[in-house]
């Protein structure tokens, strides 16, 4: 595969990560977070291999997909030629996917009812294997599909831990179309209210206000990929 990498995509690949590590940059220092860590995934969903080479090739090793068939069609032969990728989960997660995905993911951002909790656990225990899981926030009440009522969190976070899964921290998307920092900042509240320390949130078009206001984890699809085409 290596041999069919053009030098002009992994030069293209290397100027958009370093545009992206330039606003983090800006945004830690303007939050005087100067000397923390913001790990920048790169959100690789609908892009076939070809077109991760080039990222892999310029040093990027943090991805994300939300679909988990896609994901076990791309990731095992990108991993055998780079073995330190961590493959980040970033989607809508269904029970009866939970096994799958603990076996292909190593951090899952999406965790966010009981019942999904219970099939992770069960993953994990057969699978002798623990995965950090953020737990995806529901912001928007009955307009969004899925993420965890911010009333339920306690309890989902104490099940987390009786069930001996990871709490990695929050994961939240901002309201399409609405002013990103409020959101975040909630995000940011909640988090510290219940004495997590993560904080995934971010995309192409808000990643520089969500570290200004603490994200540890953005997740950059476009901004990386270009547009998708589906
Ligand atoms: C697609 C996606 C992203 C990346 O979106 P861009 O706007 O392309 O950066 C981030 N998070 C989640 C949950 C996504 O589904």
């Amino acid at each position: 595969m290596e041999h069919k990498l053009s030098e002009d995509a992994i030069l293209a690949a290397r100027q958009r990560l370093d545009a992206v590590d330039t606003a983090v940059t800006r945004g830690l220092a303007d939050a005087r977070r100067m000397g923390e860590h913001v790990t920048c995934i790169a959100i690789s969903k609908t892009h076939d291999a070809e077109h991760i080479q080039p990222l892999l090739a310029a040093g990027q090793r943090h991805f994300g997909e939300n679909r988990v068939a896609e994901a076990a069609a791309k990731w095992p032969a990108l991993r055998a030629e780079y073995p330190d990728i961590t493959l980040h989960m970033v989607g809508q997660l269904q029970s009866n996917k939970a096994a799958e995905a603990v076996a292909l993911f190593d951090v899952i951002h999406s965790l966010d009812r009981p019942s999904l909790l219970h099939a992770l656990a069960k993953a994990m225990d057969a699978q002798g294997r623990r995965i950090p899981c953020f737990i995806q926030l529901n912001l928007e009440g009955a307009a969004q599909k899925g993420g965890c009522a911010p009333a339920a969190l306690g309890g989902l976070i104490a099940a987390a831990r009786a069930a001996n899964v990871p709490v990695a921290g929050l994961m939240c998307v901002a309201p399409l179309g609405l002013e990103p920092a409020p959101w975040f900042a909630l995000t940011a509240k909640l988090a510290d209210d219940h004495g997590l320390t993560g904080l995934s949130m971010g995309m192409s078009g808000d990643f520089p206000t969500a570290v200004r206001i603490g994200a540890t984890h953005i997740r950059v699809g476009s901004a990386l990929f270009g547009e998708r085409q589906r």
